[in-house]
C-alpha cells in the first residue's frame, strides 16, 4: 500500500492507478507506467463505496448502454463522449453450434456497436470522456484500424481535435472510416509497434491525450463492459468458456476482470470461466507464449496476416494475457489466413453475421479448440465478435462468388436458375 492515493477528493470511486508489477498505488493521472519499475498501471476502485449502489436492480433500471455499469468505470462525473455505446446483442447461435459440435453457443456481437461498428467504441468512450475530465483539447491514438475510426468519430462528436497514426498497409475501409470524420490521419511506413513508439514520443512531447498511450489505464477499463454485458444477458451468470481475439492482449483480461468484479460484489456466483485467446498465425506472439509455457513474449518482428486489426507483434499486455489464460485453465490457438476466411464465411452463412477478419480468427480458433477437446462440448461458450466485415472487404473479395448478370427478362432468370418455364395458365410447358 502506498500513501500517495488521493482517495478523499470529489467523491470519485476511483482509488487510483496501481502498478501491476509492484502494487504501488498512484493518483489517477494521464500516465501509463509505474515510474519505479515501468510496470503497466491498472485502475483500482474504492470497492466499499462501489458496493453501495452497484447491484442488479440498480443496473437493470438504467438505460441499455455500457454506462449502466458506471460505478466500475473510471470517471469522476457523468460520461461526455460515447454516451450511447454498448449493450450490443448476445445472440444464441444454434446453427453455428451444430457445425462446431457444441450444445450452448453465443455470439457477443460488437460488429454492430455504436457508432463505428467495433468493440473499440467501448474503450474510446471511456478514454475520451476521461480526456475531457483531464482537460485535453487534442487527442489521438496508434491504431491497427478500428481504434482509428472510433477515435476519429467520437472526437468529432465531442469537438476534440484528433490525430490518428496507423501503419501504411491498412484496409481502405479502415482508412476512409477514419478520415471521413475530419481527423488528421497519418500513415507511418512501418509496423504497429513502430507507430506506437512514435505515439509515445508525441504524447509526452506535446502533452496530448493519446487514448492507448498515456490514457491507456482508463481506455482499457472500457473493455470490461463486454464482460459485464455478457454476464447480465446470460441471466447474471458467467459462461463456462469465452473465446476472445487478442491484439495487445488487453480485452481478454478485462472480460475476466469484469466477471471477477461482479463476483466480488455478489451479482454473480463463483466464477469458473476458462479464457481462450485467438490470434492469426501470421502474428501469434501471445498464442505462442501460451503454447510454449514460457514467461515472456517473443515479439513477432514482421507480422503478416489478413487480420490486420490483430497484428501487434509486441503486445503490451501479452505476458498478462498468457498467464491469465493458463490460470483459468484455458488455451490459445492461432489460425491461417485460409482458416480466417473460412471462419468469416461460416459465421455469415450460419448466423447472418458479417464479421471482419478478427471475427474469422475467433470462429476458426474456436473450431480448432473444440475439435482438439480444449473446449468441452457440453458447457456454455461465448465467442466475442469484435469488428464488422464491411471494413475488411479485401479479405473476401477473391473468395466469394460475383453475381451473375442477366438481361431483365423472366426467361433469362429461369435459364440461369434452371427452372422449367411456366405458361400463362400456370401449367408447366411441355418441352
Ligand atoms: C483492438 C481489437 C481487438 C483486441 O484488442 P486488445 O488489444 O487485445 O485489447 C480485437 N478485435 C478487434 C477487431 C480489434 O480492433
Amino acid at each position: 500500500m502506498n500513501a500517495s492515493s488521493d482517495s478523499g477528493d470529489s467523491g470519485s470511486l476511483v482509488a487510483g492507478l496501481r502498478c501491476r508489477l509492484c502494487g504501488t498505488l498512484y493518483p489517477a493521472r494521464p500516465i501509463n507506467f509505474c515510474p519505479e519499475d515501468f510496470g503497466p498501471l491498472e485502475v483500482d476502485y474504492h470497492h466499499d463505496a462501489v458496493a453501495r449502489t452497484f447491484n442488479r436492480a440498480a443496473i437493470a433500471s438504467r438505460p441499455r448502454t455500457m454506462w449502466r455499469y458506471r460505478e466500475l468505470l473510471p470517471l469522476d462525473g457523468p460520461p461526455t463522449v460515447g454516451t450511447q455505446v454498448g449493450c450490443t446483442p448476445l445472440v444464441r447461435a444454434d446453427r453455428l453450434a451444430k457445425v462446431l459440435g457444441v450444445s450452448e453457443l453465443y455470439i457477443k456481437n460488437d460488429a454492430v456497436n455504436h457508432p463505428t461498428l467495433s468493440f473499440k467504441d467501448r474503450v474510446v468512450a471511456v478514454a475520451l470522456s476521461k480526456a475531457v475530465e483531464f482537460g485535453f483539447k487534442t487527442v489521438g491514438c496508434a491504431s491497427t484500424g478500428n481504434l482509428a475510426g472510433s477515435v476519429a468519430a467520437n472526437a468529432a462528436a465531442a469537438g476534440l481535435e484528433a490525430y490518428v497514426l496507423i501503419p501504411d498497409n491498412l484496409e481502405a475501409g479502415k482508412i476512409l472510416g477514419a478520415t471521413v470524420y475530419g481527423a488528421k490521419v497519418i500513415a507511418v511506413s512501418g509496423n504497429y509497434d513502430q507507430v506506437n513508439r512514435l505515439c509515445s514520443q508525441i504524447a509526452f512531447k506535446y502533452g496530448w491525450g493519446l487514448v492507448n498511450v498515456n490514457l491507456r489505464p482508463f481506455y482499457a477499463e472500457g473493455s470490461k463492459t463486454m464482460g459485464f454485458e455478457i454476464a447480465e444477458d446470460l441471466g447474471w451468470c458467467a459462461p463456462d468458456h469465452v473465446v476472445a481475439p487478442m491484439a495487445g492482449g488487453s480485452l481478454i483480461g478485462k472480460i475476466y476482470k469484469a466477471f471477477k468484479e461482479l463476483e466480488k460484489h455478489g451479482l454473480i456466483g463463483p466464477v469458473s470461466t476458462r479464457m481462450y485467446g485467438a490470434q492469426a498465425s501470421g502474428c501469434n506472439p501471445i498464442a505462442a507464449l501460451v503454447k510454449s509455457g514460457g514467461k515472456r513474449i517473443k515479439p513477432v518482428r514482421h507480422p503478416n496476416t489478413i487480420a490486420k486489426s490483430l497484428a501487434i507483434g509486441d503486445p503490451a499486455d501479452g505476458d498478462f494475457a498468457a498467464s491469465l489464460i493458463h490460470a483459468t485453465g484455458g488455451w490459445s490457438e492461432d489460425v491461417s489466413d485460409e482458416e480466417i476466411v473460412a471462419g468469416m464465411r461460416l459465421l455469415a452463412q450460419t448466423e447472418g453475421i458479417f464479421a471482419e477478419t478478427a471475427g474469422g480468427v475467433t470462429v476458426a480458433a474456436a473450431r480448432r479448440l473444440i475439435q482438439d477437446g480444449k473446449i468441452d462440448r457440453d458447457g456454455s461458450t461465448v465467442l466475442c465478435i469484435t469488428g464488422n466485415g464491411l471494413k475488411t472487404q479485401e479479405a473476401l473479395i477473391d473468395h466469394v462468388a460475383r453475381p451473375q448478370v442477366i438481361p431483365p427478362n423472366l426467361a433469362a432468370f429461369e435459364e440461369l436458375v434452371g427452372l422449367a418455364p411456366v405458361d400463362s395458365a400456370g401449367l408447366v410447358a411441355a418441352s
